[in-house]
């Protein structure tokens, strides 16, 4: 049976990025066996494309206008896991700093540019759900 994985839309080349960008890439030959399910978790939380950017700070998700948004990335988290487990995929590849599926390193809340350690709220939830996560910053390192 062919194995499946998660990845973030944008990285298929969905439109979905808060400035209604994608950022593709080319999928590797050794991925060509596995079935990849593309997920937006912002999108699927109910956020529109484009949408204000957001950043986490203090385990809450807020708009750059300082809204808290952090049910809308909540819900999509939860979906995103629904569809990984209806799935029954064991992986996701996760596009990276993103308050959502950022893994490793995240924009760290001030809306400057830095970034801090710590996971996107959808990374989080499929990590400790035991989805294996695939940092798709760490695997172009690898490339
Ligand atoms: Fe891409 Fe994830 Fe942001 Fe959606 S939430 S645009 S899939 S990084």
């Amino acid at each position: 049976m062919k194995k499946t994985w998660i990845i973030s839309a944008c990285l298929l080349g969905t439109p979905c990025r808060y400035d209604g960008k994608s950022c593709p890439f080319e999928i590797p030959d050794e991925w060509k066996d596995i079935e990849l399910v593309p997920v937006c978790p912002e999108v699927l939380g109910g956020l529109p494309v484009p949408r204000t950017p957001s950043e986490i700070r203090e385990g809450k998700v807020y708009f750059k206008s300082g809204e808290d948004v952090t049910e809308f990335f909540r819900k999509g988290a939860l979906k995103t896991l629904e569809i990984a487990r209806k799935n029954h995929a064991d992986a996701a590849v996760l596009k990276s700093k993103s308050p959502s599926c950022g893994y490793g390193r995240i924009y760290d809340g001030t809306f400057t540019g830095n970034l801090t350690e710590g996971k996107g709220i959808t990374a989080k939830r499929l990590e400790e759900n035991g989805i294996r996560i695939i940092s798709f910053e760490e695997f172009e390192k690898t490339k």
